[in-house]
Order: structure tokens, then C-alpha cells, then sequence
């Protein structure tokens, strides 16, 4: 069998992990290190490796995933203070984890650097 990636054992909770949202497409929960004082995931549930595999046909799920990090800030009540989204792209953007992920960061003054 293929060998599954960590987000995917999270996912279908296969390993323990803080899940914050949860529906048919997508899964928000806490990063393990995080950067910030708020920190989420949130991935579509299924794989897709990277944002350069978005195309005309699965360019929804990127909508629904930033929808999704909005709801969240919101839920969470840091949306009115602000907060980033990043999305980690292959080697020189330091994506770690091949399964695609934004990045939800809040709760305090972020740096004003992106390097
Ligand atoms: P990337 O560097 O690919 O943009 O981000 C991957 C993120 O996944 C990192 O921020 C890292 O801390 C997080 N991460 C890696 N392994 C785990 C894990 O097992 N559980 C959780 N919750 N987050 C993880």
C-alpha cells in the first residue's frame, strides 16, 4: 500500500490532532509547532500535492478553503484584529508536507516580513 501522508492519517484521524472544522471537502485543525499564538491548517480532505496542481477543474477548493479560514478567524473571534494566510509552495517556498495547506496565523502583531 501507498504510503500515506501525515495530513492524511490527521484527516481520517488515524493520529491525534486538535481539529477545529471538519466537513466533506476540507479540515481545519492546530498546527503542531506553531508560529503564532493561533496557528490552523486547513487542508482539503482529499490529497492534492501542491497549489500548482489547482486547474480548472478543482480551482473550487481553494475558495472554499480560504472561505473556511474565514469562518474560523471569525468563530474564533481574531478576525476583526487580523490575521495572515500563507501557502507554502514546493522547495523554495519550504512546503514540508506534500498535501496542500493554508496556513491560518493570528493573535498577536505579525512580523512585517514575508523572508
Ligand atoms: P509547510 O512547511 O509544508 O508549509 O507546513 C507544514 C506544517 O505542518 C508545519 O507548520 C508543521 O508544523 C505542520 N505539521 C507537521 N506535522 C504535523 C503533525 O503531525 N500534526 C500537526 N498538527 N501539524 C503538523
Amino acid at each position: 500500500m501507498k504510503k500515506k501522508n501525515i495530513f492524511y492519517k490527521i484527516i481520517n484521524k488515524k493520529i491525534p490532532s486538535k481539529i477545529i472544522y471538519q466537513d466533506k471537502e476540507i479540515t481545519a485543525f492546530e498546527d503542531i509547532n506553531p508560529q503564532s499564538p493561533i496557528h490552523i491548517l486547513i487542508v482539503p480532505n482529499k490529497r492534492i500535492k501542491s497549489i500548482n496542481e489547482i486547474n480548472e477543474k478543482n480551482k473550487n477548493i481553494i475558495g472554499n478553503m480560504i472561505s473556511a479560514s474565514v469562518k474560523i478567524a471569525k468563530k474564533l473571534k481574531f478576525a476583526k484584529n487580523g490575521y495572515r494566510i500563507v501557502i507554502n509552495c514546493n522547495k523554495h517556498g519550504r512546503q514540508t508536507v506534500q498535501h496542500l495547506h493554508i496556513h491560518l496565523l493570528g493573535g498577536k502583531m505579525l512580523g512585517k516580513k514575508f523572508n
